[in-house]
């Protein structure tokens, strides 16, 4: 098993023997986040010590110098990059099988996408796949009445700062989390690199605590994530969100068990219907559908870069340097990135992918941040979330059109403004937010780039019209990738 792939559905028999390997070099070759290499050093560990003499577990600097310890023949699920799968696939005497982890098999994606020559748009994905496994539904009808109940759950944050939901229940660390802790300082000495700070571990590392998590989530906050699930708050960084993407991603949870689970809360508990549909469609339509367009579209998908966005990220940027920015929404979202390595998905999109795609930060960057920075990032998650989704690199392939917006949007969903330096409404001057003008210079920048659909042509005749477009783009290009 991989070290993502630490679940019991990742075996045929729960007691077969099973090989785990840490690789040292896997850190050597990105700087990762502390917390993020901290929950993956420790999750692995927890699930060796868990299988006991069950297992062999080999540390070691490579899986390739590892593996020569090892003569048995060897069976692994299909791994989750195509640099994993490409050495699985070149040695000798491992069997590889299909992948597991996901709701949706890799066949069954590229029968329905092959069948539809066109657009593989998420919605069409999420809809086959709630028939397919007979998730909410009622026949072929969705229950409700509605594929998406996405308009619903839309609500602004809460005037008091806070979504009233109890606490999910944070891990306890163990002697392996402070071995692993006492791990990493030393290689930190030894020169390896890491970044953000360091924290108590916040996310599941067992199959135990993952599990606990979903039942909280699932009977105490689930009716909460619906409504507030867009909304962004500088007092409470979690509002109702599950807190499980890594737990799926690392393997510990089965998606499917965990959607079977929300459908029960709605038809026995009375979880509201626009809540469980929402997270039915982030585990069962989103997080399945990114999957498969990693593998379904070519590995070159990746560099897609039809903006030509050729901005380095800057240096306050990768160091998640929050104290330079004097922007409350990005300073504060960048220090969620610092010190949880976690945010939630809409200031993933709206605050940093915004910025950097309003920016020109080079896609093939981004992914490799995303990836390296968050407790959930892998490459898997992040090429569609940010090649495809946010920074629109390769013109819509899997959206409509770019997620870029002014400060109005982050305005209206959030807490930000009010305690902030720029004002959301205005696009020149000292007091201009960053957001505003920069989503006014970006449309300008990309005129010609951007195709005429119906959902842009109206925005792109309202930009045409500015008086001061300008002297918009030229602040812009003046406060060029300075923090903002
Ligand atoms: Fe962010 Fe602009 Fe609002 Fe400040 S005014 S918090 S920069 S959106």
């Amino acid at each position: 098993m991989f070290a993502d792939q630490l679940g019991p559905h990742f075996l045929d028999d729960r007691k077969q023997p099973v090989l785990l390997i840490e690789s040292k070099a896997v850190f050597r070759r990105r700087a990762y986040h502390r917390q993020k290499a901290h929950l993956i050093l420790s999750a692995l560990r927890h699930r060796a010590a868990e299988l006991g003499e069950q297992a062999i577990f080999l540390r070691a600097e490579t899986y390739g110098q590892a593996l020569q310890k090892v003569r048995e023949p060897l069976e692994v699920c299909h791994p989750t990059s195509r640099r994993a799968l490409k050495f699985v696939r070149n040695r000798d005497g491992v069997t590889l099988l299909p992948a597991r982890g996901y709701a949706t098999s890799l066949a069954d994606f590229a029968d329905w996408a092959d069948d539809r020559r066109g657009a593989l748009r998420m919605e069409a994905f999420y809809r086959f796949a709630r028939q397919h496994h007979g998730v909410l539904v009622e026949g072929d009808e969705p229950v409700g009445g509605r594929w998406s109940l996405d308009v619903e759950n839309r609500e602004p944050p809460p005037k008091n700062g806070k979504v009233d939901v109890p606490a999910p229940p944070m891990p306890k660390e163990d002697d392996i989390d402070a071995e692993v802790r006492a791990d990493l300082d030393r290689w930190e000495r030894e020169g390896i690199r890491f970044v953000g700070r360091d924290g108590p571990r916040r996310f599941p590392a067992t199959i135990e605590e993952a599990n606990a998590r979903l039942r909280h989530f699932l009977r105490h906050r689930l009716a909460a994530f619906g409504p507030y699930g867009d909304a962004m708050l500088s007092t409470d960084p979690w509002l109702a969100h599950s807190m499980l993407s890594s737990s799926f991603n690392l393997g510990l949870l089965d998606p499917l068990e965990a959607v079977r689970g929300a459908e029960q809360a709605y038809r026995t508990e009375g979880a509201p219907l626009a809540s469980v549909e929402g997270f039915v469609r982030q585990i069962l339509g989103w997080r399945d559908y990114i999957w498969h367009t990693y593998w379904y579209f070519e590995p070159t998908w990746r560099n897609s870069n039809e903006l030509g966005a050729r901005r380095s990220l800057p240096a306050w940027w990768n160091d998640l340097d929050a104290d330079a920015v004097d922007a409350h929404c990005l300073s504060d979202v960048l220090a969620g990135v610092r010190d949880r390595a976690w945010v939630h998905h809409i200031p993933r999109l709206m605050v940093l992918g915004n910025y950097a795609l309003q920016r020109g930060f080079r896609p093939s960057e981004l992914v490799e941040w995303f990836h390296t920075r968050f407790v959930d990032g892998y490459e898997w998650v992040m090429t569609a979330n940010v090649v495809g989704m946010s920074q629109y690199a390769d013109l819509g392939r899997i959206t409509t059109k770019p997620y870029v917006s002014g400060g109005a949007y982050i305005n209206r969903m959030s807490d930000y403004c009010g305690g902030c330096r720029y004002d959301p409404k205005k696009r020149l001057g000292e007091d201009a937010c960053p957001f505003t003008a920069g989503y006014w210079a970006f449309l300008a920048g990309n005129r010609d780039r951007i195709p005429g659909n119906a959902r842009m042509a109206r925005t792109m005749k309202q930009m045409e019209r500015l008086p001061d477009l300008d002297a918009v783009v030229d602040q812009e290009k003046r406060r060029g990738s300075d923090p903002p």
